[in-house]
């Protein structure tokens, strides 16, 4: 059986290796801070003490970190997995990154005779924990296919791309629709209030409507209940944005709904919202719509 790594344990990458652990995988983990390892410990995991160690004992290593310049230290750094990779072994990154981070990371790998599969996901934390994400994979397609078993046990749907960084790409398509749905639907939500419309009602009504989508139906709830604890914070929305900006500049693209919602956010950010979860843009518009809950 082959053994597995995993770096990365924040709100994803933690319930997505448990539930490795849980179908019977030997898997060793690592993460910054290693308080967090606990639960996947607690799981039946093993700790390793850096990515290297992760890369010398382990035949599949996954890596599910914050962002592009988080990668390529987990995976290039000196202590980095593909310090301790050898010729066969396969590197899994399944974080949101650019394009252009992936593919350094997949030219240092196939030097050392690894393959790079690309698999960032589009689900929250809740669909990661019951293991119903959707996996958008690029990459050789034997190796996909060599790590599909595991794919299946994270997630509920897996799509194929195609050789290079066409996921990358794909999930940058996805997050601009989530992160433009939340604003759109905190400009409804924020008008409904102000109009005396009780703010679960109207995200029910939204919810269950034409212009719903599972997303606003599992964002009821946080944006009703007004804490904002976060599923996926302003901070990660925002890197997703530029990333998507960056790469509508690359490819002739205007892409005028992203750049106005990456406003909403840096105002969030900027009244030290960056922590919350993104669905927070209510709260923002609400107080610049001069509006108290009762
Ligand atoms: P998160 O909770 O913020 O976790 C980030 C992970 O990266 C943690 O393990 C963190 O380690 C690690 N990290 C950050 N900076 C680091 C550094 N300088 N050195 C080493 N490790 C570092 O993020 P998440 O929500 O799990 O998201 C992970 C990835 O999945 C992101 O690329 C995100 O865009 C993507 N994603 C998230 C969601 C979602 O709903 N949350 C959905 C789809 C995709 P520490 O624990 O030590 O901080």
């Amino acid at each position: 059986m082959a053994k597995i790594g995993w770096i990365g344990l924040g709100n994803m990458g933690a319930p997505m290796s448990t539930n490795l652990v849980k179908a019977g995988n030997e898997v060793i983990v690592w993460n910054r801070t290693k308080s967090k390892a606990q639960p996947v410990l607690d799981a039946g995991a093993a700790w390793a003490d850096s990515p290297k160690e992760i890369g010398e004992k382990c035949d599949i290593v996954f890596t599910m970190v914050a962002d592009g310049p988080t990668l390529l230290k987990v995976a290039l750094g000196d202590d980095g997995a593909l310090a301790g990779m050898s010729d066969g072994k396969i590197l899994v990154d399944m974080s949101t990154v650019s394009a252009e981070e992936s593919a350094t990371v997949a030219e240092a790998a196939k030097a050392k005779g690894v393959e790079l599969v690309r698999a960032p996901v589009t689900g929250s934390t809740a669909l990661a924990a019951n293991a119903s994400l959707g996996i958008l994979a690029s990459g050789d397609k034997a190796t996909y296919e060599k790590v599909l078993p595991y794919f299946e046990k994270m997630g509920k749907n897996q799509f194929y791309l195609g050789s290079g960084e066409q996921a990358r790409i794909m999930k940058l398509c996805l997050n601009l629709m989530i992160a433009s749905t939340m604003q759109m639907e905190a400009e409804a939500v924020v008008l409904a209030e102000k109009a005396g419309i009780e703010t679960r009602q109207a995200c029910d009504i939204i919810a269950g409507s034409a212009a719903g989508s599972p997303l606003t139906g599992y964002k009821a709830a946080l944006i009703a209940g007004g804490e904002y604890a976060p599923a996926f914070s302003v901070k990660l929305m925002m890197k997703d944005l530029d990333l998507a900006l960056a790469a509508g500049k690359q490819y002739g693209v205007p892409l005028p709904s992203t750049a106005l919602t990456r406003q909403s956010l840096q105002s969030a950010a900027a009244t030290g919202r960056a922590e919350k979860d993104f669905s927070v843009l209510t709260q923002c518009l609400e107080e610049q719509s001069g509006y108290k809950r009762p």
